[in-house]
């Protein structure tokens, strides 16, 4: 059976892919490796949505309609937070991942998407007008055929799959990853300053390791959970390579070790946290960087700090360029004025072959960009924009017509 759409991983992106394109009326089939959607901001445990609102002074005020506007909706309502919170000059909504699955589900199941998980897709072409994804199931293989492929995959797994033209930065330039990981039954425990001291004085005496350095922790919303996040160098031996097995399974290793340790260390000396324990692991460890797609229009990082807007828009950049280049926390470039770039159309358009769109944090744009539209809020924008560019070009309809279909649908990018 060949379906109208196929999504390639169902993150961030992904998610708001499928469920646009399936809205829209679209046969759509969603496969994703994991058991659940959400990708790093449930798996990977990320637990902020950035790139919702607006930059600036003022009140909060989304930055892009339609999908990122539902999603936050829906995450207020599960969570019982009473709103984004301002840090500095942005708005962030914080998140929790098991709300997260628990709404992508229902907005799956709502929208009538065809779900695949526990599946790795690792083979595509294009096959008698369709293009071909095959994927495997616990020693099964099979074939999916859609007339559109979106490659939200993250990783831009279906360029390294087509040997589609794509880039990544050097390894020493590359955003570090990190390593997040849940900690409950800490009661009215030790935060802030007081426990990176406690962190500091642990490496200072031996007892914990330098890479220790990197770790804090914030609240989770919920009692007496917190989360602790690793910013590692992935360099621990040799170049960091984000789509390399073994170097990630390092990063696995370092930060399971690194958090275990420092959550043993604090429940012997911070108050509060004798009654800590580290409640869960990620599936896997965070990637902010890896492979992109080369497209018809590359973003770049001045586009963005200027606050460029272009005629075929399909989403605002609402966050300023985070530099993760080592993993001594960010650094933060802000656009003048705090105005929004456009991210137009040839974004989502690799240059080669027609019929895929790419969306998420692989969309064409150079380092710097990266470092803005990485952010889940914007995420759900760009897959939004790719979900309906497929169910155009599934229909045979005009892709350039997209900015215009997407302002009636959704209204206007301000
Ligand atoms: C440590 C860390 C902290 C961050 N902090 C923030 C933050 O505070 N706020 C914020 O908004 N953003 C943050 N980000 C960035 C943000 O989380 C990601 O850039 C964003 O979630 C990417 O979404 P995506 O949908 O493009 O890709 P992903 O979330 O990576 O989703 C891709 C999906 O595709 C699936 N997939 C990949 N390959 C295959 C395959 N071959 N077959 C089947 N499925 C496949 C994956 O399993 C995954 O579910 C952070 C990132 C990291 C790593």
């Amino acid at each position: 059976m060949s379906r109208d759409v196929i999504v390639l991983g169902a993150g961030s992106a992904g998610l708001a892919a499928a469920v646009t394109a399936a809205r829209e009326g679209a046969q759509v089939t969603l496969l994703e490796r994991h058991g659940y959607a959400g990708g790093m901001g449930t798996a990977s445990l990320v637990h902020t949505f950035c790139g919702l609102y607006r930059m600036g002074e003022g009140p909060p005020v989304m930055a892009n309609p339609g999908f990122p506007a539902e999603m936050a909706g829906r995450m207020l309502a599960s969570t019982g937070d009473g709103g984004p919170v301002k840090m500095g000059r942005v708005w962030v909504l914080r998140q929790h991942p098991v709300d997260f699955v628990r709404i992508a589900d229902e907005l799956l199941r709502e929208s009538g998407i065809e779900v695949i998980y526990h599946a790795e897709a690792f083979k595509a072409g294009r096959e008698g007008g369709l293009w071909a994804v095959d994927y495997a199931c616990r020693g099964q293989i099979r074939r999916l055929e859609g007339k559109t492929v979106v490659d939200a995959s993250g990783d831009a797994v279906l360029a390294g799959l087509l040997d589609g033209a794509s880039y990544q930065a050097e390894p020493a330039k590359l955003q570090r990853p990190a390593y997040v990981f849940g900690v409950q039954g800490v009661i009215e425990g030790e935060q802030g300053l007081a426990l990176a001291g406690r962190i500091v004085d642990g490496i200072r005496r031996g007892v914990l390791s330098q890479a220790a350095l990197g770790l804090h922790f914030r609240a989770s919303g919920r009692a007496g959970e917190l989360f602790g996040t690793i910013d590692l160098s992935g360099a621990e031996e040799g170049d960091y390579d984000p789509l390399d097995g073994a170097c990630l399974s390092r990063l696995e290793e370092v930060g399971r070790s690194v958090a275990g340790a420092a959550v043993d260390f604090l429940k012997g000396e911070a108050g509060g946290w004798g009654g800590a324990y580290i409640s869960h692991w990620p599936v896997r460890a965070g990637v902010r960087e890896s492979r992109r797609w080369q497209g018809r229009y590359r973003l770049t990082g001045d586009e963005v700090l200027g606050g460029v807007r272009h005629a075929d828009d399909i989403a605002l950049a609402a966050w300023p360029l985070e530099f993760r280049e080592t993993n001594r926390g960010p650094k933060l470039r802000y656009p003048d004025g705090d105005r929004a770039a456009g991210i137009p159309l040839g974004c989502l358009q690799p240059v080669a072959p027609e019929g895929i769109f790419t969306a998420g944090r692989c969309i064409s744009c150079d380092h710097d960009a990266q470092a803005s539209v990485r952010v889940m809020g914007t995420c759900f924008a760009t897959g939004q924009a790719a979900g309906l560019a497929a169910v155009l070009a599934a229909r045979g309809e005009p892709v350039e017509g997209l900015p215009a279909r997407l302002e009636a649908r959704f209204g206007p990018l301000e």
